[in-house]
């Protein structure tokens, strides 16, 4: 038995030590081909995947940067890959979405010196927060307008929903549905809420069944009325939090 996997990873499972070990893993991959923000942590090898889609910088920690204003405005430029010019109508659409109702835009850039790349990827995938100089944003071609705009989001300074420490009010994370070695994307960090209650429908809370080793729920809802995982729209509570980590003011709120 052997797998290949686009170019990625074409090798014997003997290389894995057993069969076992071959079998999760193209489960893995079945169930993680629904979720595009997960494959990029499954089959890339290049780069220090943290959580998910979230990339560690080589240089340094993480961090919670917020672009920088000009003239009390934030307009972010960005440059799009030639190879991925044929996804651009998403990209912008993306971008509209998160420009909409705050006080961040986008433009495409001229002779700026920090500016985000739409890069060509597997999965979807960002580093959390303003790196500055030129920060990818690597984008497959599962990702769909939702999906990108959650890594821009990302970008802008944002992590996942239910990373957040009040999150086993809402939710249920089920260890044993998930993948060996990734718990990590299912831990709890401290961050800024802005007071904004906890929202099962953001468009940066995981769906129930990212990183199923076995297509069973690696999170439940508490209240059955809920849902969880969309990627089409920012909610309210989304727009809020653009607005108050980057300082929009209070109209809207
Ligand atoms: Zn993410």
């Amino acid at each position: 038995m052997s797998m290949c996997i686009g170019h990625v990873q074409c090798s014997p499972v003997t290389n894995h030590g057993n069969e076992v070990f071959g079998d999760l893993y193209a489960n893995a991959i079945k169930y993680a081909q629904e979720n595009p923000e997960t494959l990029e942590a499954i089959l890339t090898f290049d780069k220090a995947i943290i959580e998910g889609d979230i990339i560690m910088p080589s240089d340094r920690n993480a961090v919670d940067a917020v672009w920088p204003a000009v003239k009390g405005n934030v307009s972010v430029a960005f440059v799009i890959h030639p190879d991925l010019v044929y996804m651009t109508d998403r990209m912008l659409k993306a971008m509209d979405m998160v420009s909409e109702h705050a006080c961040v835009s986008f433009h495409k850039l001229s002779t700026e010196p920090d500016y985000m790349l739409f890069y060509p990827s597997k999965g979807c995938a960002s580093y959390v927060g303003y790196q500055g100089g030129e920060q990818k944003l690597y984008i497959g071609p599962m990702c769909n307008v939702g999906n990108v705009a959650h890594e821009i989001l990302h970008a802008l300074g944002f992590h996942h929903e239910h990373t957040r420490l009040d999150r086993n009010e809402h939710i249920q994370v089920i260890e044993n549905n998930i993948q060996t070695g990734k718990h990590n994307n299912f831990n709890m960090k401290d961050g800024e809420t802005f007071g904004i209650p906890y929202d099962t429908t953001s468009i940066m809370h995981y769906g129930g069944r990212y990183f199923s080793i076995n297509g069973l729920p690696t999170i439940k809802l508490l209240k059955q009325s809920s849902k969880m995982g969309q990627r089409t729209h920012l909610t309210p509570q989304d727009m809020k939090r653009i607005r108050g980590l980057y300082q929009c003011g209070l109209y809207g709120l």
